[in-house]
């Protein structure tokens, strides 16, 4: 029940992220705004706090070698 994870903003238009679940893919983070050039997300993940992890890892710019890895729908094992 720790939620307490701050998630970065998106690195690219520095909207907030948003934290999301979904059936298939589990829980994962995606940048909240329509517009966002990328519109990147996070692997899906089975805890939220893994899915925050991922999110704040990857979303350091110096770490992008490009977009970030697109949920295939079984990620997260
Ligand atoms: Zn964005």
């Amino acid at each position: 029940m720790n939620m307490a994870q701050k998630l970065q903003p998106c690195p690219w238009c520095k909207a907030p992220a948003k934290l999301d679940q979904d059936f298939d893919t589990g829980w994962y983070v995606s940048c909240s705004l329509p517009r966002c050039p990328v519109l990147p997300i996070s692997a899906g993940y089975k805890f939220a706090h893994m899915a925050v992890m991922a999110w704040n890892c990857c979303s350091h710019p110096e770490q992008l070698p490009g977009l970030m890895p697109v949920p295939t729908g079984r990620a997260g094992t």
